[in-house]
């Protein structure tokens, strides 16, 4: 099935299971997101991931809303840098993954909002950190899950940066530019994950991308949650679709 990434056509999440009727891709056998059985993972030993070094520095990220996310993309020609700069390779892939964006699902309450399930529990938001292989337009992305904090964690206020922003982005377009330290958003090389084949998780839902879904958590204050809820959307996340007959892996040994 051949299915672009873009898409002009009106879509919402007000009711995921019409996506099909306009976005064929989204009616396929690998889709995104999924419940993970953790006990059925297959273990597979992954080498670390090697970064660019834009991942450990505070860089320019544009937020814009785009009606369905606040996407996060680098922003460009600013004191000359561009996403040629921030990629990874690594981690059991082929190839060099350049940064496309990374934004947050949420939904209307605390027990949901994350679009992966792990043993069939929901978290209240999913960050995704979007990559491309340029060579062969092969997405990544990784997926990391959070979970409700009294306050935020001193020592990493990233995602409370994200929140504060995000929720001031209250109409369509709207744009926003705030410095973001990657590696401090991610510390990919430091948690567990499991890995599986599926989709993008909005339409047109083309399949053929990696997953690494992440297993630690990140906190987040309910209070952010509620901001982006209350300015924005009530809830920006897909249900979890057909397994199907997909191994997922995992780096870690049980
Ligand atoms: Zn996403």
């Amino acid at each position: 099935m051949a299915c672009s990434e873009e898409s002009n056509e009106y879509w919402s999440y007000d009711d995921p299971s019409e996506w099909p009727k306009h976005f064929p891709c989204a009616g396929g056998s690998s889709q995104s997101p999924i419940d993970i059985n953790s006990n059925d993972a297959v273990f597979d030993s992954y080498p670390l991931f090697t970064f660019s070094s834009k991942y450990n520095s505070n860089e320019l990220f544009t937020l814009t809303n785009n009606g369905h996310q606040v996407a996060a993309t680098l922003t460009q020609r600013t004191y000359g840098q561009s996403d040629d700069d921030l990629w990874f390779t690594g981690g059991g892939l082929t190839g060099q993954f350049f940064f496309v964006n990374f934004h947050l699902h949420w939904g209307r309450n605390d027990r949901h909002g994350s679009e992966h399930e792990i043993d069939g529990e929901r978290f209240p938001a999913e960050a995704h950190f979007v990559f491309k292989n340029r060579q062969n337009n092969q997405l990544a992305v990784f997926a990391f899950h959070f979970v409700i904090a009294d306050q935020w964690d001193e020592e990493n206020t990233e995602w409370e940066k994200y929140a504060d922003a995000a929720s001031e982005l209250v109409n369509v377009n709207d744009t926003m530019n705030c410095s973001f330290n990657l590696s401090r958003l991610m510390k990919a090389n430091e948690r567990e994950y499991f890995r599986y084949m599926g989709s993008l998780t909005t339409p047109p839902c083309s399949e053929n991308v990696i997953w690494t879904v992440f297993i630690d958590k990140i906190p987040i204050v309910e209070e952010s949650l509620n901001e982006l809820r209350q300015n924005l959307m009530k809830k920006v996340y897909r249900p979890v679709q057909p397994i199907n007959d997909r191994t997922v892996y995992r780096n870690y040994v049980n």
